[in-house]
């Protein structure tokens, strides 16, 4: 593990945004015979009451996927059994097939007894959302042995659950200890590497969004955080021919960038700076595909292929100055019938989940004519600032493709599945999935929807 990961995991600091950052990450521990360091942690741990965590009252539940379960599950149970401890397991399906719902919560909070008091996931993305969640909620603390670098969740303190057919960012907690062997990783699928390498490019589009945000409707926004994870993605984009060569470093570096990523979003107490636009239209497939009942898709996958398109659309913007009196136009005569239309629409994109998209309109008022009005006069205003922030920020999509296909991730939707059609609803309608201002905000702010779509044609060859 970097020096530098280490000294932000204890790191707290009065930063220069005006908040004191922190997180309540305590240990990562990267590199070879990881698990050697289990005995140590556990004679630490304490318990949510603050006593020691004790193999006399205490049992621990080890939480893995039928894959991992495979993996080093084994050991860690001989390791706690060692220590005298009793272990209950509790094996989910496997990543790609595991949904995070009411169901999978529900498994989980029955593998526990009232005698729990810790929890250790094996594995890497849905699994360790769910174990984030039901941890937090039966007050236990947990520990990850990771699996994979396939997502950004192993430090993150919330998590994304499916609640009746939508996805939703649930209130959660940090892992005690964050452990990834570099040889498990090295050994990693390849498609979980690319999805990993996905999410952390991803991050181009959810840091220009969050700066969007921050000019647009003066959102909180972090200088510092937003740099440290840009240093992340920027090396991690230039090693991409060497972790398609499996070089350990490169991959370590994979790992290192997921989990300082997931390490800047606690500092920032949101997901901002690890999820925008991209992030939007990955859940809307994945919504989606939930609803037809078609099987899974890494998460790391779809963001990686959404954000070749989400830089595109920022790249686009730069070509030339939007026509400010055409869209004021637009959205003054927006009428009664426009607001209906938009109902039309919604029922079929979001199908089941459209009432919950519709009463979320009802308090974010994303499309008020009034409201999108006033941030009309804020973008012209920035224009030369937003123009100058994606000429810095933003990397040719090509780019982004190019990593992502020597890697052998999903460059064009078809490959993961994803028809024309879903591709242009997501562009449109992603951005009704939360209240958090993205370039698809701004596209439908200034009405260039049908460029939207233009954009999308061209960069995936639809
Ligand atoms: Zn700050
Ligand atoms: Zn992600």
């Amino acid at each position: 593990m970097s020096n530098k990961l280490e000294q932000l995991a204890h790191k707290k600091w009065n930063c220069i945004c005006g908040r004191t950052h922190s997180t309540d990450i305590k240990r990562i521990i990267t590199g070879d015979d990881v698990l050697s360091s289990l005995p140590e942690l556990l004679s630490k741990q304490l318990t949510s009451d603050g006593r020691k965590l004790d193999p006399g009252h205490d049992r621990l539940l080890l939480a893995a996927d039928r894959n991992t379960a495979e993996l080093d599950l084994a050991r860690i149970s001989k390791i706690c059994h060692g220590l005298g401890y009793k272990t209950d397991t509790c094996i989910l399906g496997s990543e790609g097939d595991l949904v995070p719902d009411e169901k999978a919560v529900f498994t989980l909070l029955q593998a526990a007894s009232s005698d729990t008091g810790l929890i250790i996931v094996h594995g890497s993305g849905t699994l360790n959302d769910l174990v984030r969640y039901v941890s937090f909620k039966l007050r236990l603390p947990y520990y990850i042995v990771a699996t994979a670098p396939s997502m950004d969740g192993y430090a993150s303190t919330v998590s994304p659950l499916i609640h009746n057919g939508m996805k939703i960012t649930y209130e959660a907690q940090g892992a005690d200890a964050v452990m990834a062997e570099s040889k498990l990783l090295a050994e990693a699928p390849a498609v979980m590497l690319a999805a990993g390498l996905g999410d952390i490019l991803g991050k181009y589009s959810a840091i220009a969004d969050w700066k969007l945000s921050s000019l647009i409707e003066d959102e909180y926004y972090c200088p510092e955080i937003a740099d440290i994870v840009l240093a992340t993605v920027r090396s991690t984009l230039a090693a991409s021919g060497a972790i398609a060569a499996r070089d350990p470093q490169a991959v370590t570096l994979v790992m290192d960038g997921l989990i300082m990523t997931g390490i800047a979003m606690s500092f920032v107490g949101n997901s901002r700076p690890a999820s925008g636009s991209e992030h939007h239209i990955s859940h809307f497939w994945e919504m989606r595909f939930l609803q037809d009942l078609r099987p899974a898709v890494l998460h790391g996958s779809k963001v990686g292929l959404a954000s070749i398109l989400t830089c595109a659309l920022y790249r686009e913007l730069v070509k030339s100055k939007p026509d400010f009196s055409a869209a004021r136009r637009r959205l003054e005569s927006l009428s009664e019938s426009d607001k209906l239309l938009w109902e039309k629409n919604i029922r079929r994109a979001y199908g089941s989940s459209s009432d919950e998209v519709i009463l979320l309109e009802k308090s974010a008022l994303k499309n008020d004519p009034h409201r999108a009005l006033i941030r009309l006069e804020k973008i012209e205003r920035n224009w030369q600032i937003i123009v100058a922030m994606i000429e810095e920020l933003i990397p040719d999509p090509m780019n982004i493709q190019n990593a992502l296909e020597v890697n052998g991730g999903a460059v064009r939707p078809a490959e993961l599945g994803i028809s024309k059609e879903l591709v242009f609803e997501a562009a449109a309608f992603a951005r009704e999935l939360r209240n958090r201002y993205t370039v698809l905000q701004l596209y439908w702010d200034l009405g260039l929807e049908s460029q939207a779509e233009a954009v999308a044609r061209r960069v995936y060859e639809l």
